[in-house]
């Protein structure tokens, strides 16, 4: 069967790129693997107001579950609790019901969906590409969109690398907790658990919580180490939900496009190191990718000079600032000494003992370290998560 825009991935970025292409009247397909769209969850479920403002989408009472006033990190290392406030409101949000509400904005305008369907491999011949999915079927398109996640089918047939770096993320969904339902997102990290990562307790409702934990360690051991902190007693009564997946954290892929190929969302490398936050920027590059592909066919040229109008929209992003990683390398490879002196500096101790901190000879790298980790933090402040 032959469309104009095959998207391979249900998730944020293929449905907003789905609804984008479609009601601009051209066929799309999304094939997705998972039987359901959205479902099983694998996130956190947090998104800022402003990743859905910025891209169109009405905070809609079907999936927000809970309207919280931004994250709260506490990082606890060199002896001294440092509080980081990103005070940019967001939401606890249903993510099975997010993603099939984009999903079902694009096929009420004529996008056809194949679930329960994983596609094996891509090959461009004659200027289209040719699709095979595990279920022995066909698709040809002129335009294919890779939002098939972290670890990318598309990309991979189609020569633009892979995501060099990941991290796992592991969360139970705890219900009937001795825990203050609050108003923030929280994040933790610590030498004892989450050392290069976070862990963290997302309020929902009724008493309900997603609670988990981005390490490179081992993220079950770890995030019942932060349990055990938070006092919370565990068993299988009180976890309704468990979920788990990996993410991307190296930034943004070099190369986005090539003939007739975009990749979008985690397949694109597109989180925030800094928070791990994938949702904004998987919406902001779909939507994107969408709008191109609308250009691309009215043109009929689907050649990479034309797509990468794409790639440099992207690149010129604050969620592909280098800074970011360069900020995250510089959060994990910190001393627990240095930590102390970044937990003065962020405690506003007294101007005069933070200028003999700056000036002193001894301090330089570390101070320029400090001033790129506080830009990365601004970045991830500003732009919202
Ligand atoms: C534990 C965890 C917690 C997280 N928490 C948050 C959070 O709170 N907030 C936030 O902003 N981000 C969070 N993230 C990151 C966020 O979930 C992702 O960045 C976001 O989902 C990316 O959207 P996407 O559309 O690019 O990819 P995905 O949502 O991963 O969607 C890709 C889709 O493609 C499908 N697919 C893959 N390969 C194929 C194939 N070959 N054929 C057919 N279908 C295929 C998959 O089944 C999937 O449905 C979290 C991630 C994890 C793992």
């Amino acid at each position: 069967m032959m469309f104009d825009i095959i998207i391979v991935g249900a998730g944020p970025s293929g449905g907003i790129a789905a609804k984008t292409i479609s009601k601009e009247g051209f066929s799309v397909i999304v094939i997705e693997r998972k039987n359901k769209v959205g479902y099983p969850v694998q996130c956190g479920e947090a998104v800022s107001h402003y990743a859905l403002e910025s891209n169109n989408i009405k905070p809609s009472e079907k999936w927000i579950v809970k309207k919280v006033k931004g994250i709260k990190y506490t990082i606890k290392r060199g002896g001294i609790d440092s509080e980081l406030f990103f005070d940019n409101k967001g939401y606890s949000i249903d993510r099975t019901l997010f993603d099939q509400s984009l999903i079902n904005d694009a096929t009420d305008k004529g996008c056809d969906l194949l679930i329960s369907t994983q596609v094996k491999s891509a090959i461009r011949s004659n200027s289209y590409w040719n699709v095979k999915t595990t279920k022995g079927k066909e698709y040809s398109c002129k335009l294919i969109i890779g939002a098939d996640g972290p670890i990318s089918t598309v990309s991979k047939c189609a020569n633009l690398g892979k995501n060099n770096t990941l991290i796992r993320g592991f969360q139970y969904r705890m219900k009937n907790i001795d825990l203050q339902e609050g108003d923030w997102f929280e994040f933790y990290s610590s030498s004892e658990f989450a050392y290069k990562g976070y862990a963290w307790v997302f309020p929902r409702n009724d008493n309900t919580f997603n609670i988990g934990i981005i390490t490179q360690g081992s993220p079950k051991e770890e995030l019942k180490k932060f349990l055990d902190q938070l006092s919370i007693k565990y068993n299988e009564n009180n976890i309704i939900e468990k979920n788990a997946g990996i993410i991307p954290m190296n930034g943004t892929l070099e190369k986005l496009i090539s003939d007739g190929v975009m990749l979008c969302g985690d397949a694109a490398g597109l989180t925030n190191p800094i928070t791990k936050g994938g949702i904004h920027a998987a919406l902001t590059s779909g939507r994107l990718a969408g709008e191109i592909a609308v250009k691309a066919l009215e043109k009929n040229d689907f050649s990479k000079e034309t797509l990468v109008t794409y790639q440099n929209k992207i690149k010129a992003m604050p969620f592909s600032d280098k800074i970011l990683v360069e900020g995250v390398n510089i959060m994990y490879s910190l001393t627990e000494k240095e930590w102390r002196i970044f937990g003065e500096i962020n405690q506003n101790q007294s101007r005069i003992k933070m200028l003999k901190t700056f000036v002193n000879p001894k301090n330089f790298s570390l101070m320029k370290k400090i001033l790129k980790l506080k830009k990365a933090f601004m970045i991830s402040r500003r732009y919202g998560w």
